[in-house]
């Protein structure tokens, strides 16, 4: 019997810009392909997230509707979600979301909207918006690809590292080349694609994650013939990099 895994999209309606809520079906199709059962359990908002799923992706918005979002996660319907973090369980949040980890997000409209304090982060709105294709590199030397859209700035505290430093693109802020970041199974970026269908090595770093918890290890690709989200990552990088490593 396969080992289950159940993928929580978590607000899909409010926080699910440029197809972000793709990042639920690859991480699921991910799985598949390491020899994993996987479901994706989808989370409306106005349902209290539930703490017992393996891994939660949250998607980015637009202001108005990241306040929506930012009041029912604090609220008691988000105790779920910070259980699940507490409990070391995986998290991806695209740009929005990220955002609302972190303590505060000012938004564009001069509105404090409080976050979750999950991240050592702050977010202020600035102008103009970060648009564009992003690269970064991880900490472990993977070059990430993705692009951005976005007004708020985050600066990340002493207390979480950067998911990537900023090769190409705003990242963060535009200014301290740092971009996302992450905390043990936590994991925040401004990159849309959706991030996970452009780079499946950070898929497969989340499934890691996600099995270590159960004290299991993530096994090895079935393999399907050509890896076509490693011709995707490959090509995207391609796009805006003439030659690994250095910028067009
Ligand atoms: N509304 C936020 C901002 O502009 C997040 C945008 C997004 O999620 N794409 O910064």
């Amino acid at each position: 019997m396969a080992e289950r895994i159940r993928i929580g999209l978590v607000y899909p309606e409010l926080l699910g810009t440029y197809g972000d809520r793709g990042n639920a079906e690859v991480l699921a199709w991910r799985a598949a392909r390491h020899g994993l059962a996987a479901e994706v359990v989808a989370v409306p908002a106005g349902q209290p997230v539930p703490p017992w799923l393996d891994a939660y992706v949250l998607g980015g918005g637009e202001d108005a509707a990241q306040a929506t979002a930012a009041g029912l996660l604090g609220s008691g319907d988000g105790d779920g979600l910070r259980r699940a973090a507490d409990q070391g369980r995986v998290v991806l949040a695209i740009c929005g979301a990220f955002q609302l980890l972190g303590r505060v997000y000012l938004d564009g409209r001069g509105w404090e909207i409080p976050g979750l304090g999950l991240l050592d982060l702050e977010t202020t709105a600035g102008t103009p918006r970060l648009v564009g294709e992003v690269v970064t590199r991880s900490r472990d030397g993977e070059l990430l690809t993705g692009f951005e859209n976005h007004g708020g700035r985050s600066v990340l505290g002493p207390g979480v590292e950067p998911l990537g430093r900023v090769l190409r693109g705003g990242g963060n802020n535009a200014h301290d080349a740092t971009e996302g970041a992450r905390q043990g199974a936590m994991v925040g970026t401004y990159l849309h694609g959706p991030v996970l269908a452009r780079n499946p090595a950070l898929a497969d770093l989340l499934l890691g994650k996600a099995l270590e918890r159960r004290g299991r290890q993530l096994g090895p690709l079935q393999s399907v013939g050509r890896d076509l989200a490693a011709d995707l990552h490959l090509a995207r990088l391609q796009a805006v990099l003439p030659r690994r490593g250095r910028l067009r």
